[in-house]
């Protein structure tokens, strides 16, 4: 089974507020099951707020396909539905702090366009972020 599928079913509530900060008015991306807007997400990848604490589901990273992941879900531009995306702890992490490796961008890349998505469309693989090639161009600094 894939790792990645676009969300169709009724019952999304996509103007939730943030979970950390209560800010409202988009519809956020979901970390782990939960709505997280960008400031909170970026404080989480550089280690500044509340790691995540969440049981990993039994499903196979999008990436690299080990089992135990954490689902991230998030509204493309332009897009009709959400995209969930099964991750690995070290996927996560890494696409949370914008550092993929090319490999595993381009894997991400490839099942996004077999669902019609393109990754510009995507803010965390957002080609200000990562160039054409899959480089990462603004990593968040490690700590
Ligand atoms: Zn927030
Ligand atoms: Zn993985």
């Amino acid at each position: 089974m894939s790792g990645l599928r676009l969300i169709t079913e009724a019952g999304n509530t996509p103007m939730e507020p943030c979970v950390r900060c209560l800010a409202g008015g988009c519809p956020w991306d979901h970390v782990a099951g939960n709505p997280m807007c960008p400031d909170c997400q970026e404080a989480l990848a550089l280690g500044e707020s509340e790691p995540l604490r969440q049981r990993v589901e039994s499903k196979s990273c999008a990436i690299c396909q080990r089992a135990g992941t954490l689902p991230y879900l998030t509204y493309p531009l332009h897009a009709a539905a959400p995209v969930e995306i099964d991750l690995c702890g070290g996927h996560f992490e890494a696409l949370l702090g914008r550092r993929l490796g090319r490999n595993s961008f381009r894997v991400l890349e490839r099942q996004l366009q077999l669902l019609g998505v393109n990754v510009k469309q995507i803010f965390l693989l957002h080609e200000a972020f990562y160039d054409r090639q899959g480089r990462s161009l603004q990593p968040i600094p490690q700590t």
